[in-house]
């Protein structure tokens, strides 16, 4: 018998604060798994963000499982706990890290995010150990231009092109500071979330009062 297996396993991690998961999340994996053969997408909500002050987050267990809870259905999504398991804020170079020598040793990484995350990442001082350690997939969304990021990407030299694809994908103009916000004012969620994450924040009452 001949063996067809892949040797190597193509990876998808997709790091956010996720307060809450929204289709556009969803969306975005969805189509970078297909896109890019990935055998897995796994969802990596932040613990405590070290960009955003920890009083104005949700706390990490809820945002897990409302993770737990969007990627159900999707036999190629899990989550990981990995960041929202430790004390300190995590930094993306030391979560692929993890990801790249003691959970998937040998497999091909690629790091999803918005063209609004990857701008933030192009910035930081480390993001040259990153790229050795990942592939990254810089998606469209609603904002921010694939061509402003082109040229970001452009000035940092012809290896961090090589390094970060850019993916087109059905535009969704939503946010999670959108639907925190239409909590608030008492307006529906329905079908901006899946419905075990929208009855999950009913039944918590999360997001009643605008932060
Ligand atoms: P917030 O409004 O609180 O910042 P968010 O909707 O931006 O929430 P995050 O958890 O910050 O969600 O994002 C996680 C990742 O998902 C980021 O890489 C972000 O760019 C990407 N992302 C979020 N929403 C979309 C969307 N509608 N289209 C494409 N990418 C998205
Ligand atoms: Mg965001």
């Amino acid at each position: 018998m001949h063996n067809h297996r892949k040797v190597r396993l193509n990876i998808g991690l997709m790091g956010g604060t996720f307060d809450p998961v929204h289709i556009g999340h969803l969306v975005t994996a969805e189509e970078a798994r297909q896109q890019f053969a990935l055998d897995y997408v796994i969802f990596v909500p932040t613990g405590v963000p070290p960009h955003k002050a920890s009083g104005q987050v949700t706390s990490p267990e809820h945002r897990y499982l409302m993770v737990t809870l969007a990627v159900m259905s999707n036999p190629s999504f899990v989550v990981s706990r990995v960041e929202v398991d430790r004390k300190e804020p995590s930094y993306t170079v030391e979560t692929v890290r993890h990801f790249a020598e003691t959970e998937a040793p040998g497999a091909n990484l690629f790091f999803i995010t918005g063209a609004d995350a990857i701008l933030e990442i192009l910035t930081w001082k480390d993001y040259a150990a990153l790229m050795q350690l990942c592939t990254f997939i810089a998606v469209s969304r609603p904002g921010y231009s694939l061509d402003r990021l082109r040229e970001t990407a452009g000035r940092h030299g012809p290896d961090l092109l090589q390094k970060v694809h850019l993916l087109e994908i059905p535009a969704l103009a939503i946010s999670s500071t959108f639907i925190r916000e239409r909590v608030a004012l008492g307006r529906t969620i329905k079908y901006l979330t899946p419905e075990p994450v929208e009855q999950y924040i009913q039944k918590h009452g999360l997001y009643l009062n605008k932060k």
